[in-house]
Parts: C-alpha cells; sequence; structure tokens
C-alpha cells in the first residue's frame, strides 16, 4: 500500500476524485508496496486502480490515462531501508549526539540509489529485490562496493553476513543493470592488494560498471567504532597512484577516466587536481570528485557576467580544506569586478577541526566567523552548508542566522550564481558603498 500526499490540481488524480490520505492498493491486480511499483505500474495505458479512500470506502478507478500525461499525485515519502552494517568509519557514527533525529538514520535502500543517486551497499537485498531491480531495470544504481574480495568487505562493512557483491553485481549486469561504484578507502584494509584485486574485478565487468571513486576515510572527533588507521598523505598519493594507472589504462581502452580520485586524496597528497576533460560528465560531483575543478569552471566560464562591484568588500567563507585552493579563483573575481575579496577561514566547531570540508560548517561557525564583521559589504557561505529546509547542521536556520549580521549574506555555490544577480538584486550595504 502507497498513501497519497497530494493531489495536482485539474490533474487525472484530482479528476478521479482521490484525496489526499487515499491508500492505493494495487494496479492492474499488482499489489502496490511503494513508489517505484506505482511508478512502473502505472506506466500502462489502461489502469484498473484499486484504493481505499480516506473515510474507509473501497473503490477501483477505471483508468483511460492519455499517453504520457502524468497521474497528477504525489506519494507520501517510502520508509527508508535501514543499513544492516556497521561500518567502523559511518558518517552517523561519528556524529555528536544532540543533532535531529533524521541526520542519526542510517540509510541503504537501493531505491535511493536508483532514484536519488544514494549509495547503497546491495547488503540488505533480497532476491525478490533483485528481481525488481530487474524487472523495472533500475539503472544505473549508486553502490558502495568498498572491496570485491569477500572477506576484507565483510571486515570493512563490519557485517559477517554480508552477501557477495561480485554475485550480487554479477547477476545484475548479465540483466543489463549498470553501476557507478564507490570504494571508501580505509589504510591497512583495501588500500594495496585488496584495492587491485577490487579494481580488477570491476574491470572485468565491462560496460556494467560505468565509473568507480575512491573516497578516503573521513573521520570525526566522534568517530567512536574507527580502529583503523587514518588516511594521510603518503596513503593518499599510493591511492591516487593506482586511479590513475587504471585511469590511463581506461582512458586508452576505453575512452574515459573510468576511475577517479577524490578531490580530498588531491588536496591531501598535495598534487595538483585535474583538469575538467578528466571528469568528462561529472558523474560522481556528488562523492567530492572533479567538484573543485567544476568550481574553477564555472568561475572562468562566468567572470564575463558579472557587474563591477569597485570598492565592495566581499567576505567569503570556506573551510581548512579549501583555503589553498580559494586564492587564485578570488583573484579572479577581483580581477573582473574591482570588488575586494577576503578570504575568511571557518573551524568546524560541532566536528572538530580534523573535518575540514566546507560543506560541513554549521550555524554557529558562520556566527562565529562573521559575528562581528561589520566592515563588509556583503558576505558570502558555502550553500552546500543548508538543506532543502534552510537548515545547518547543528539545526540553526540560515535565515535566523543570516539576520544578525550587519551585512547581507548569501549562500552561493560557486560565487558567480550570486555576483551576476544584477546591482538592484545585490542588497549591498549603504555604508559600504563607493
Ligand atoms: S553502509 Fe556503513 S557507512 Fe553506510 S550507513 Fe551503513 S554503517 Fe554507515
Amino acid at each position: 500500500m502507497v498513501k497519497v500526499a497530494r493531489v495536482h490540481p485539474g490533474s487525472i488524480a484530482e479528476e478521479l476524485g482521490i484525496l489526499p490520505g487515499t491508500a492505493l492498493l494495487s494496479v492492474n491486480g499488482r499489489q502496490l508496496d511503494d513508489f517505484l511499483d506505482w511508478e512502473f505500474l502505472t506506466a500502462e495505458e489502461n489502469l484498473e486502480i484499486e484504493a481505499t479512500q480516506p473515510d474507509g470506502g473501497h473503490v477501483v478507478y477505471d483508468v483511460e490515462r492519455p499517453e504520457n500525461e502524468p497521474m497528477g499525485l504525489e506519494l507520501e515519502p517510502p520508509t527508508v531501508r535501514r543499513c544492516a552494517n556497521r561500518c567502523e568509519f559511518c558518517f552517523v557514527e561519528g556524529l555528536p549526539k544532540g543533532l535531529r533525529r533524521p541526520l542519526y538514520i542510517r540509510d541503504d535502500d537501493y531505491r535511493l540509489s536508483f532514484a536519488y543517486g544514494n549509495f547503497a551497499t546491495l547488503s540488505n537485498v533480497k532476491e525478490r529485490d533483485i528481481a525488481r531491480i530487474l524487472e523495472y531495470r533500475l539503472s544505473p544504481l549508486y553502490v558502495s562496493v568498498h572491496a570485491t574480495p569477500w572477506e576484507a568487505r565483510k571486515k570493512l562493512l563490519n557485517n559477517p553476513r554480508v552477501p557477495n557483491i561480485l554475485e550480487q553485481l554479477g547477476t545484475l549486469a548479465a540483466g543489463g543493470i549498470q553501476f557507478h561504484g564507490q570504494m571508501v578507502i580505509v589504510p591497512g584494509l583495501n588500500d594495496g592488494d585488496v584495492l587491485e584485486q577490487s579494481l580488477t574485478d570491476l574491470w572485468n565487468m565491462g560496460d556494467a560498471v560505468l565509473t568507480v571513486a575512491l573516497v578516503p576515510v573521513g573521520l570525526t572527533q566522534f568517530s567512536h567504532l574507527y580502529t583503523g588507521k587514518s588516511m594521510d598523505a603518503e596513503n593518499a598519493a599510493r591511492i591516487l597512484d593506482a586511479a590513475e594507472r587504471w585511469g590511463e589504462r581506461a582512458r586508452k581502452e576505453r575512452g574515459f577516466t573510468w576511475v577517479t580520485g577524490s578531490d580530498e586524496l588531491y588536496l591531501l597528497s598535495g598534487r595538483e587536481l585535474p583538469p575538467p576533460s578528466f571528469y568528462g560528465d561529472y558523474s560522481q560531483i556528488e562523492n567530492g570528485v572533479g567538484a573543485v575543478t567544476a568550481l574553477r569552471e564555472r568561475v572562468a566560464n562566468g567572470l564575463d557576467r558579472l557587474p563591477r562591484l569597485d570598492g565592495r568588500r566581499i567576505g567569503v567563507v570556506t573551510g581548512t580544506s579549501m583555503m589553498p585552493l580559494m586564492p587564485p579563483l578570488l583573484t579572479q573575481l577581483q580581477q573582473a569586478t574591482g570588488g575586494h575579496f577576503e578570504l575568511i577561514h571557518a573551524e568546524n566547531s560541532l566536528f572538530g577541526p580534523t573535518t575540514t570540508t566546507a560543506g560541513l560548517l554549521v550555524g554557529a561557525d558562520i556566527r562565529r566567523v562573521l559575528g562581528a564583521r561589520t566592515d563588509l559589504d556583503m558576505a558570502l557561505i558555502p550553500a552546500e552548508t543548508i538543506n532543502e529546509n534552510g537548515l545547518f547542521l547543528d539545526d540553526e536556520s540560515f535565515a535566523a542566522v543570516r539576520e544578525e549580521f550587519s551585512m547581507p549574506v548569501y549562500a552561493s555555490y560557486d560565487f558567480i550564481d550570486v555576483l551576476e544577480l544584477d546591482g538592484s538584486q545585490l542588497e549591498l550595504t549603504a555604508a559600504g558603498s563607493a
């Protein structure tokens, strides 16, 4: 059963008299268990939909749906499948206590992998799920492989019952399903020979494995389960060596890089980040692969759209890891606009100084570094710090925090997105006007 959350005005659903709260039971005799069933079973034109109305009445809708016309309803969010593993490096285990409850949910859901690109380990996938993935052609999936040798994977996921990922991926690949894979690298566990074996196995699956991202283990001061070594510059360089060797082979034989190290590995090892051509369509950018290169590209391509900002003083807040990369970008912005851009470093007070990613800064950090500043005309903070409800990870609301400052503060992905707004949209403070 799936429940209706909203019905769009003028839609087929409204015409049928479907109301929010209606329980949809089956389509053409097939039981509905979740949004995937609804999505795929209603692809037909002739539908017999069995439902229970909010007042308890049982009803069967006969629908002749014109081709490509959506039903026009939204379902209540699915119950997310919980993770059956207990990885030592789990981000959720590295959260401090007292944050909002949803942050502590350890999801591992192949449905969300298909729908939103969330990575899933497939550890909790049963035969019936495999059959659904094949029937509905849920491709591509985003799979946390971590290691293909079974014993190493059991250790990494801290789960002795984890299925054999090679068998799972083999079955899905034979049914035409493709994947983006990720490996979170824990020094001593899945670097070296395990990494080599895993990349060999994934490479041998041919077209089924679209890309592989290598991501260093990320820990906070609260990662209480972790017993392994931390990632240092030397380890990062070794992992990049492997990635670049495989990447070169892939470019020769398949025409694209195939396996890439995340930006963090480059930053940790002190190596220069590759150019845009290395990342193709940036298919693992959400995983921190190519994000810095994409930012550089967006800034370079957006400079000629920027207005003059002569004499304006603009503060740019970032985290520790981006600090060395920012000056050249700010110089470009300065040259293009005439504004003065000041780089402002914020340490992470929630996770501790070892957490250096700008996107994990919290409301308290922004308040700490900008609160006393009365000399700026505007400040930009990383937009990744704020969720779709306008909240930082520490539950502070961006709207409330920005009210406390004497200058306007904007959440920005790439500077250009805010700075290209024309003067009337940019609330530069009168005090700071040239
Ligand atoms: S798979 Fe591991 S890292 Fe992911 S949610 Fe589960 S325990 Fe955490």
